[in-house]
């Protein structure tokens, strides 16, 4: 029976693995962008609820960790940070169902990822707990889902909200800001947001507004080996 067993368990563990990480869906199967997710919090921004932090894209943050932290994203910050204070009720950009709850997709301490419509995900994370949903419960937009939290587990470093939006076989990161429906021009004012991206002078206007940010695809190259960077890369360019 052993070997029967064992072999069970490994079906169970690599198709667990399949869950998360099967090949790359292609891209007419994923929906494209029309405004149809809202955002992650309720009410206004401002000061002591919500701000844009860092973009998504080709920020100077994600250059400088491009062969590290995010290399295997291809150099990219692959989703949108929201700066608020611990404990921040975060709501799903939409409705859907829970995928999985503290799986494996870092954005410690506790993340949540919920399927929606489309072939797409949205991933939660840095939330302060883990969040009190189960796997194949559904939920709709709006609903809480967790709780915001900080990345450096101290509330006070870098408490912030990480949302990514994923094709639903995790390979795939998409830009969430037309996905979601927002006055981005407005939000963008405030906060470091749409101010922080790397450039590369060979081409100074490429990937430099929030808008125009490239998708990742797990794995693939660096997006950003600039001949030219500014920020100047430290210890050089290469
Ligand atoms: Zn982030």
């Amino acid at each position: 029976m052993r070997p029967i067993l064992t072999a069970t368990a490994g079906l169970l563990l690599s198709s667990l693995a399949a869950a998360h990480y099967a090949p790359a869906l292609p891209l007419s199967a994923i929906a494209q962008p029309s405004g149809q997710f809202g955002l992650p919090f309720a009410g206004a921004p401002g000061p002591d609820s919500w701000l844009l932090g860092q973009g998504y894209g080709n920020t100077t943050g994600a250059y400088r960790q491009r062969r590290s932290t995010y290399g295997n994203l291809q150099g990219i910050h692959a989703g949108l940070d929201f700066s608020a204070p611990c404990g921040t009720p975060v709501r799903s950009i939409g409705d859907g169902v829970v995928a999985e709850v503290d799986g494996p997709h870092g954005s410690l301490p506790h993340n949540v990822v919920i399927d929606h419509a489309g072939n797409l995900s949205s991933l939660y994370g840095h939330l302060l707990q883990r969040a009190s949903l189960r796997p194949g419960q559904k939920v709709m937009r709006g609903q809480v889902i967790g709780q915001s939290g900080d990345s450096q587990g101290t509330c006070i470093s870098a408490p912030h909200l990480h949302l990514e939006l994923r094709d639903k076989s995790h390979q795939r990161f998409f830009n969430p800001l037309p996905y979601i429906a927002a006055d981005w021009n407005t939000l963008a004012l405030g906060g470091s947001f749409g101010r922080g991206y790397e450039y590369d002078l060979s081409v100074p206007r490429k990937w430099q507004t929030p808008d125009s940010q490239p998708p990742a695809l797990r794995g693939g190259r660096l997006l950003n080996e600039f001949a030219n960077p500014w920020p100047p890369a430290p210890g050089g360019s290469r």
